[in-house]
């Protein structure tokens, strides 16, 4: 068991990283949060220097703030999100350098029930449709995954999510300096998808 309320600095492993998110996940979904680490005590005791025990890739959406559903507070997340978990260059180096300059043992991808951008890909795709300037930028990336998804049993945007999820993990794992990371085994990088209804965060890849 991890005691979140430790207060110094040191970096968990990937294993306890990823058990410190379900513990937090827990105590959100049972509406016992502990909001740690949101006081002054804890700003002044990271104001010199950060490291964050997990870094997550989400999803813009106003209804999955990292730091909420999984109880945690100042200094412990590294979080990058653009709309639909889309990588471009800057979240790639953003999460590089998470990995390689402050050691961050786990990147958490993380999708989301009923997502608003794989909904406007979806829509977009099959109205033969153009998005609209750089929105055409988020289609492009999760056209894939609608690809990916194409036939399969179930719910469609449900099941594009979590194409989605999976093919962006696999994207990290290609890059070069994680790929060198996850090689030494100094990173993780896993995918999870969210419920808007229920707030838990299941692991799916
Ligand atoms: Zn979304």
């Amino acid at each position: 068991m991890t005691n979140i309320n430790n207060s110094n600095l040191s970096i968990l492993t990937a294993d306890a990283a990823l058990e410190r998110l379900a513990e937090g996940n827990q105590s959100f979904m049972a509406g016992k949060m502990k909001s740690p680490h949101q006081n002054e005590e804890r700003r002044k005791e990271i104001a010199a220097g950060q490291k964050p025990f997990a870094a997550v890739l989400g999803c813009a959406d106003s209804r999955v703030p990292p730091e909420i559903i999984f109880d945690c507070g100042l200094g412990d997340l590294f979080i990058v999100r653009s709309a639909g978990q889309v990588i471009d260059r800057a979240v790639l180096g953003s999460l590089e350098l998470g990995v390689v300059e402050l050691g961050i043992p786990l990147i958490l991808v993380l999708g989301h029930s009923n997502c608003g951008a794989v909904k406007e890909t979806l829509e977009v795709l099959e109205g033969h449709a153009h998005a609209h300037d750089q929105i055409a930028a988020l289609v492009e990336g999760i056209k894939p995954a609608v690809e990916a998804a194409s036939g399969k049993q179930g719910d469609k945007v449900d099941n594009v999510v979590r194409a989605n999820v999976e093919l962006i993990v696999q994207q990290l794992k290609n890059t070069p300096l994680l790929a060198e990371a996850l090689n030494n085994g100094r990173v993780k990088i896993v995918g999870a998808r969210y419920d808007l209804q229920t707030g838990m965060v299941d692991i799916i890849v």
